[in-house]
C-alpha cells in the first residue's frame, strides 16, 4: 500500500507479481494522453471488490472498493488505496492464477475517461494537489458511471490509506438504482464472472 507515496509508481506493482505466472500486464508507465483513462474492474479474489483506477502521471492510481460504487449521495463507500497499476491493466480481463497475488477473476466492469472537477486549480495539477490533500473531486464519463464523484481520505496512518468514495448530487445520482446489481456483465465482452472464470 502507498504510504505517503514514498514507493515509486509501479515498483510495488511489479514486486508483488511473477510475470512468468500471471497474464497481467508488465509494469510500464505510459505517456499521458489527452484524455485520462478511468476503469473499474470487478475482482473476485479472496474477497470480492471493485478496483477503481484513475490515470494520473502515466499510471493508474487505484483503490479497492469492497462494496463497489453507489449512485446514492447519502452512501459513503470505503475505498482502500492500493498500489499504482500500469495503464495497460485497463484492458485486462481474465483470471489470475490461484496462489498468485490477487488470484481470482477480473472483469472490466466499467471504463471511459475522467477529469478533475475541483474548482481551485484545473487539470492534472489540481488532481495531484487534491490527492495530496485528501480530497479529489472528479467527473466520470464511463459507459455505466457518469457525473460527479469525490474521494475523501479518512485515514493516512498505518498500512493502507483509507478513503471514502461518494457520489455527488447531479442528474446521474440515484437513491434507488443499485449499479452493482444492475450491471453483472463485462462492459467490454458481455461475459459474466463465471464465463470469465471458465475462460
Ligand atoms: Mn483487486
Amino acid at each position: 500500500m502507498p504510504k505517503g507515496r514514498k514507493t515509486p509508481a509501479l515498483e510495488e506493482y511489479a514486486r508483488k507479481r511473477d510475470f512468468t505466472k500471471t497474464a497481467e500486464p508488465r509494469a510500464v508507465r505510459r505517456r499521458t494522453a489527452a484524455k485520462l483513462a478511468y476503469v473499474i474492474q470487478k475482482h473476485e479474489a479472496s474477497r470480492l471488490h471493485y478496483d477503481l483506477r484513475l490515470e494520473l502521471d502515466g499510471v493508474m492510481r487505484s483503490w479497492a472498493v469492497p462494496k463497489g460504487p453507489s449512485m446514492d449521495p447519502a452512501v459513503k463507500r470505503l475505498a482502500v488505496e492500493v498500489e499504482d497499476h500500469p495503464v495497460d491493466y485497463n484492458s485486462f480481463e481474465g483470471t489470475i492464477p490461484e496462489g498468485e497475488y490477487g488470484g481470482g477473476t477480473v472483469m472490466i466492469w466499467d471504463r471511459g475517461t475522467w477529469e478533475y472537477a475541483g474548482d481551485t486549480t484545473s487539470g492534472v495539477a489540481g488532481a495531484k494537489r487534491g490527492l495530496e490533500k485528501g480530497t479529489l473531486e472528479f467527473t466520470l464519463a464511463g459507459k455505466r458511471l457518469k457525473g460527479n464523484w469525490v474521494l475523501i481520505r479518512t485515514r493516512r496512518a498505518g498500512k493502507a490509506q483509507q478513503w471514502l468514495l461518494i457520489k455527488q448530487r447531479d442528474r446521474y445520482a440515484s437513491g434507488t438504482i443499485d449499479v452493482t446489481e444492475k450491471y453483472l456483465k463485462s462492459v467490454v465482452t458481455g461475459r459474466t464472472m463465471q464465463a470469465i472464470a471458465e475462460g
